[in-house]
């Protein structure tokens, strides 16, 4: 049967996934809304602007080749499209953009392998010019080669954030303390967990060696933050977990806390959603081999639950076995074998999510005069009163009458802070007052975009 199987994603899910297809005589459309393939992890700075591998990724710098140069060569043998976004999917078919021309674009069978992005905790002074996430100061360093500041403090609650401060120790950034905001003991409780991958343990291990070898101080279970400076970062306060108050001197911060699946794509196409108590966030339901809810619909990478690259490896793999399984091929052999790494995946990831359990302590320190929406000029007094005046424990609601989630970001940076909000005002457990519906363009787009290509 001649079908039309798309692509979203040219990250190490979407790339393994295309390349399975290929394998089996099939040539699928892959759209990435990125100038060049690699996703996150294996981003390739622009072109003309190339490092050696070992600078951009260091120990990883194997895998990042080998995803490139499997991209390049299926590239003959697949209609790949960089430099699209896709920014709806509605009755079967995807809404894309590229050079400001519109695109409508059917499919039979989608993947989605959109990947993550950093989670954010409103904090004071965040809005600040000099405050990054953690991923966009990864994102500087290795798209542009540049550091966020001068000297910069990172704030997290996930691997990333040791890892971000290696990378930065690494291009002989200034780093003027590492703190993460969970406690050193869930580490320790967790490492049994972890030890189910003792490479991915000792590679961390290297990471928080390389912090102390550089004389960084590292903090653990940082109970409040705050950026002082009025017109941009001129430092960073915060008390540590015996309540005593800090402060340094620097001109940039990146925090974020955790990561957050890429799902409005899966929203939009009308998947089922799931509460996951233990992220505290709401995940598409991922069923055998990948599928959805959605007849045609797969998930692969980050963008159903966050695994890491070597799981949107396998689980691109596993979205594309599953495809051909759908268009009639007999179970493949690999899939047992793929399941079973993936089980060994999950108990490692079980141990790193209870190592950085989500901090409710940030949500509970957001004051009233905290923006929440930034887009919209939303703060938590805000959603506090609206709820108070209106007694609405519905997060859409909330929306409608604060207009929380409204703007350019569409309710993603924003809307679990404000579910967040909503439920502890309102006494109600988080998964009670909902979560904000998937609205198109799930990325800004241009009015000028108007032509159809
Ligand atoms: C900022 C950031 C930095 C990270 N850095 C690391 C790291 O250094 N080491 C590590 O182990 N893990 C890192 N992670 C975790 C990382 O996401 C995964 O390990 C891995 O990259 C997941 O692979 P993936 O293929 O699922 O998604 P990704 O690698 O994120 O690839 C997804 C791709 O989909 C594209 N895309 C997304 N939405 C759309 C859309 N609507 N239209 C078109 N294209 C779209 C993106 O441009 C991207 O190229 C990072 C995550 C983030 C968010």
């Amino acid at each position: 049967v001649n079908e039309t199987i798309v692509i979203v994603g040219a990250g190490p899910a979407g790339v393994r996934a295309a390349e399975t297809l290929v394998e089996a005589g099939l040539a699928p459309i892959v759209l990435d809304e990125s100038a060049r393939a690699g996703g996150q992890i294996y981003r390739q700075p622009p072109y003309g602007a190339e490092r050696p591998a070992e600078k951009l990724y260091g120990s990883e710098a194997g895998k990042a080749r080998a995803i490139h140069t499997a991209l390049e060569q299926i590239r003959p043998r697949i209609d790949y499209r960089p430099g699209t976004l896709v920014w709806n999917c509605f009755q079967g078919k995807l809404n894309t953009l590229h050079d400001n021309a519109q695109g409508i674009l059917p499919f039979d069978r989608l993947i989605i392998a959109a990947g993550a992005f950093d989670r954010v905790i409103p904090f004071p002074g965040w809005t600040l010019p000099g405050v990054f996430t953690l991923g966009g100061a990864q994102i500087a360093l290795k798209s542009q080669g540049i550091a966020i500041g001068k000297r910069t403090v990172l704030v997290g609650a996930g691997p990333l954030l040791p890892l971000v401060a290696s990378q930065y120790l690494e291009a002989g950034a200034e780093i003027a303390a590492v703190l993460d905001v969970t406690p050193f003991k869930a580490k320790i409780a967790a490492l049994p967990r972890m030890m189910a991958m003792p490479a991915m343990v000792r590679r961390g291990l290297s990471y928080l060696s390389k912090i102390r070898r550089a004389g960084v101080p590292m903090m653990y279970g940082i109970r409040s933050l705050a950026v002082a400076g009025d017109r941009r970062v001129e430092g960073l306060a915060w008390t540590d977990h015996r309540g005593r108050r800090h402060q340094v001197a620097c001109d940039a911060v990146g925090a974020s806390f955790g990561l957050k699946p890429e799902m409005q794509l899966a929203d939009l196409a009308g998947c089922d959603f799931r509460f996951d108590e233990l992220t505290r966030q709401w995940l598409p339901v991922v069923a055998a081999g990948g599928r959805s809810s959605v007849p045609g619909v797969y998930f692969a990478g980050d963008c159903s639950a966050i695994g890491g690259a070597d799981v949107a490896e396998l689980t691109g793999i596993r979205a594309a076995l599953s495809v051909l399984e759908d268009r009639g091929t007999p179970k493949p052999q690999r899939l047992r074998q793929l399941e079973t790494e993936l089980a060994r995946h999950a108990r490692f990831r079980a141990g790193i999510e209870a190592a950085y359990p989500f901090p409710n302590h940030l949500i509970d320190g957001i004051d009233d005069s905290l923006m929440v929406c930034r887009c919209e000029g939303v703060s938590a007094g805000d959603l506090r009163a609206n709820f108070v005046k209106s007694g609405a424990p519905e997060v859409n609601r909330l929306k409608s009458f604060t207009r929380v989630g409204m703007g350019r970001c569409q309710g993603r940076v924003c809307g679990a802070v404000a579910a967040e909000i909503l439920a502890a005002k309102s006494g109600l457990p988080l998964p009670e007052v909902g979560r904000l519906r998937g609205q198109h363009p799930i990325k800004p787009i241009p009015l000028v975009a108007g032509k159809q290509s």
